[in-house]
């Protein structure tokens, strides 16, 4: 761009064209304009922005007569397009309020003090929030404190309300941010800890499974009931890890004791064979050297007494090799008792072990917690029993691993369907419980069918194969003073219903 030359206004015009299209600017008036100015180098001024001002202008209050006169004023700046004019009006307009001789009109007494109400509820909210805070931080609790006392006090005055508050609430972000990192890091640390007793439990599947459970019943967000869960799945956990660390303890020493004797006896018969083997040789060379039969008779004697002990050691060496491998046999069948006992022992755990879903005993559990919470906090409950369809086809024709796994197949997509505060206890083969906690029978029996929607769209992938699980459920509400029995009885006759009804539905009992 040349400066120094005077252009021409068309030459101004074709040269802020040329710029327009070497800069790639849309031919917008904007850009145009912006790039002439640069071009002449010449600013001019401003428009105007009538139009923009105008709309505004029809938006504006006129109701009183100090309004009324500003909206005049207004209207002349914009058509005789004087922003001075224009600045006045604003001001004017922000003064209203402020200028008491102007509106007379609004009733207000400027307010002093707090009103008792307010201070009363203020005081309570300050202190309702106190336990979510923790202990960690003593001077917000020292904040609270004064301001609860000034709030108690009779006719706080409002500034000195504006300053306590004021200080409490930023010391308050500071601490409520503390105990949300802390909470944070303590839910990492939790999930790291599932983490390595999954990785530490590679060769016992049972553990293995609750490990995986644990760590998504702790994926955030944590309701009290998860928490629970998580509490009971770990107990659990902890039980059957130190059963199995005791009797792999058991296994080493046993293991160790018998390589230990082993490689003892290893290392006799390897000297009393090498010491065999000396005597041969002497022999064998003395023989050698023999020139008269008389001289050989001791040798031949020699070699038979050699040979003899030979024979009697390695006979003693296998018979004890025998008894070492019976006594293999004992621990390995003391080891398997030990495995049964476990499986029995993880019978009593409050989980299934192949689906992680509850078993009847923490079905039981729940149940009873439950229903104690719901007759306490007078909330709906509701049970739902559900039976897999024809599921034995399934067995038959693909095998009772795959059945396993469609099994788990229906429990993974129930968690993920249901809410987390509802709860799933396997009842039996191919029969599942849920208990559906602040749930009345018709969103019960929705909350089913759409559990039902949701697995036809999750279908189950076997070699290529979709397989389709439907189920057929009864639901039941808990009333008054009905027991869990009684309740489940119920919702079975539902699902019963459903099953001669067609299967594949939900039943209200
Ligand atoms: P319906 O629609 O009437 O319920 O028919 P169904 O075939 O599902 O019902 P039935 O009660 O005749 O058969 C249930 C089958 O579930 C029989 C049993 O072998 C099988 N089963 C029970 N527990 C398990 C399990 O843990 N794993 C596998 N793979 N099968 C199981
Ligand atoms: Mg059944
Ligand atoms: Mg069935």
């Amino acid at each position: 761009m040349r400066m120094d030359s005077v252009k021409s206004p068309s030459e101004i015009a074709r040269d802020t064209l040329k710029l327009l299209a070497t800069r790639r600017l849309p031919p917008t008036p904007e850009n145009y304009q912006s790039l002439y100015e640069e071009v002449s180098g010449s600013r001019s001024p401003p428009q105007f922005p009538t139009a923009q001002l105008r709309q505004i202008l029809r938006v504006m209050p006129g109701q009183t007569p100090g309004q009324k006169r500003l909206l005049d004023q207004l209207e002349s700046a914009i058509t005789q397009q004087d922003w001075s004019m224009l600045k006045n009006v604003l001001v004017g307009y922000a003064s209203l309020g402020l200028a008491p001789a102007a509106t007379p009109a609004p009733v207000k007494t400027s307010i002093v003090h707090l009103p008792a109400t307010l201070a009363q509820n203020l005081s309570r909210l300050v202190n309702n929030s106190l336990p979510a805070l923790g202990d960690d931080d003593p001077r917000v609790h020292e904040l609270a404190k004064e301001l609860c006392t000034f709030l108690r006090a009779p006719e706080p005055p409002v500034a000195t309300a504006e300053r306590l508050l004021n200080d409490f609430g930023y010391r308050l972000s500071f601490a409520a941010e503390d105990q949300a990192a802390i909470r944070q890091g303590l839910l990492a640390l939790l999930r790291l800890v599932f983490e390595n007793i999954a990785a530490l439990s590679m060769d016992e599947p049972w553990l293995h499974g609750q490990a995986e459970a644990l760590l998504a019943a702790s994926t955030p967000p944590l309701t009290l009931r998860r928490l629970d869960d998580v509490q009971k799945r770990l107990k659990d956990v902890i039980f059957k890890q130190s059963e199995a660390k005791d009797r792999s303890l058991q296994a080493q020493t046993q293991m160790r004791e018998l390589l230990a004797t082993f490689i003892e006896r290893l290392a006799q018969m390897d000297e009393s064979s090498s010491s065999y083997n000396e005597t041969m040789e002497s022999c064998a060379e003395r023989i050698g050297h023999a020139t008269q039969l008389q001289d050989i008779t001791p040798l031949l004697e020699e070699v038979m007494a050699a040979t003899r002990a030979m024979a009697h050691s390695s006979r003693v060496t296998r018979g004890e090799l025998q008894e070492l491998r019976e006594r293999a046999e004992v621990t390995h069948a003391e080891i398997d008792q030990l495995r049964r006992d476990l499986d029995h022992a993880s019978a009593q755990a409050r989980h299934d072990p192949l689906t992680g879903a509850l078993n009847r005993k923490g079905l039981d559990e729940v149940m009873e917690r439950e229903i104690a919470r719901a007759r306490r906090q007078d909330a709906p409950l509701c049970v739902a029993l559900l039976d897999i369809d024809n599921f034995k086809s399934i067995n038959d024709r693909l095998g009772h691993a795959v059945g396993d796994e469609a099994l788990l197949h229906l429990v993974q997509v129930t968690r993920e369907v249901m809410r987390p505060q509802d709860q799933l206890a396997r009842h039996g083969g191919e029969e599942f419980v849920l208990i559906l906690p602040d749930t009345d029978l018709a969103d019960g029996v929705k909350a089913m069918e759409r559990l039902q929607r949701e697995l036809t769209t999750r279908y189950f992938l076997k070699e290529q194969e979709r397989l389709l699980i439907t189920f057929s459920a009864g639901v039941a509400q808990v009333a008054g003073e009905q027991d869990s029995a009684d309740a489940i009885r119920r919702a079975d006759q539902g699902m019963y219903l459903a099953k001669r009804t067609g299967k594949n539905r939900v039943v209200a009992a």
